[in-house]
């Protein structure tokens, strides 16, 4: 009886991704029953299945003749959408651990202004006794319900807040109420007092969150950001935080990264800023994904979490 064949992986990633992720990615397609060799350094010739960082370590994908897919252990995809030389099949990750530190991120941040809790933090003095409202009486945005999105906006809801949600298709999910469309922005936005950003980057979304729609939150709202940082015009941002219409803003994504240290919302009084840390990949959760995925394509099954080039996520 002849060995089974092994598939090749060619692993590109940074040094140190790549020493944290090669023994769970190894050992999760042992687990899957795939035989594999996994490698930073193949002939692009040998090559079965591309598992990368979309950072432009790959600038050329032509030069894999036999690649059956590129899986990137990243969630967002942005990077490397419009590289022309990749026309094979591109998964993202959709990695459960990563979807679970998502919602303690989302649900932190929104517990933190919803109760209101930098009053205390920041004075030791005087006995300021302010309630605040129940969550069922504060309305809370999540613009894109996707599976961060959707997931985080569930959780909300768990908690009672009255929660509203925004995507491009229309969506049914329980305890939301869900909007879709160009045409539903403004009813998601309209007296939002938190929102929270979980859209990609596309030619749609860029810039989603400017003048015009944020003046439509109540008075006082805040942004909570760790989708994207093109998803906000940033002088529309500030400018709303010094007129009063924000209240405040929790960006954990930016324009550039890391953010500049002279950048404007690093020294502002209500900006929060934290380093691209909302959520993310976790190595063994993420590992199982890519090891299921490559197993799918040895079986002849359809891969999971395909990126739709044309809606550009
Ligand atoms: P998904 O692709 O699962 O969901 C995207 C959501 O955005 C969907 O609900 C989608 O609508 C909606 N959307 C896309 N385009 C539009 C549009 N034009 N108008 C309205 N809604 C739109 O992505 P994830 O939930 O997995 O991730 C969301 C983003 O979070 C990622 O793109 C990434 O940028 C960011 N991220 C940040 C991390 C961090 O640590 N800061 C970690 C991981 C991800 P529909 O439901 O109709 O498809």
């Amino acid at each position: 009886m002849s060995a089974r064949r092994h598939v090749n992986v060619l692993f590109s990633a940074p040094k140190a991704t790549y020493e944290e992720f090669h023994p769970a990615i190894c050992a999760a397609l042992q687990a899957a029953g795939v035989p594999a060799r996994v490698a930073g350094d193949l002939a692009p010739e040998e090559v079965d299945y591309i598992v990368f960082t979309p950072n432009d370590l790959i600038s050329d994908f032509s030069v894999f003749p036999r690649a059956r897919a590129a899986l990137s252990i990243w969630a967002g995809v942005d990077k490397v959408l419009h590289n022309p030389t990749l026309t094979m099949p591109l998964a993202r990750m959709v990695d459960p651990g990563q979807r679970e530190g998502m919602v303690e991120f989302v649900t932190a941040h929104v517990l933190r202004h919803h109760i209101g809790m930098d009053r205390h933090i920041l004075s030791s003095s005087g006995w300021d006794q302010v309630a605040p409202k129940l969550a069922r009486h504060r309305k809370v945005t999540m613009l894109g319900l996707g599976e961060l999105g959707g997931a985080c906006a569930q959780a909300l809801s768990a908690l009672n807040f009255y929660v509203h949600g925004w995507s491009r298709r229309p969506r049914a999910l329980e305890g939301i109420t869900c909007h879709a469309g160009p045409d539903g922005l403004e009813a998601a936005l309209a007296g939002a007092e938190i929102i929270i950003c979980l859209l990609p980057t596309t030619p749609e979304t860029e810039n989603v969150l400017n003048a015009h729609t944020l003046s439509l939150p109540a008075a006082g709202a805040v942004v909570i950001n760790p989708g994207r940082g093109a998803l906000i015009d940033d002088a529309a941002l500030i400018a709303a935080l010094d007129s009063g219409a924000l209240g405040h803003a929790t960006l954990d994504t930016f324009r550039v990264e890391p953010l500049p240290e002279d950048h404007p919302f690093r020294a502002h009084p209500k900006v929060t800023v934290s380093p691209h840390v909302a959520s993310l990949v976790r190595v063994d959760t993420s590992a199982a994904v890519i090891a299921e995925n490559i197993r799918r394509g040895e079986a002849g099954e359809a891969f999971l979490h395909l990126v739709n080039r044309q809606a550009g996520y």
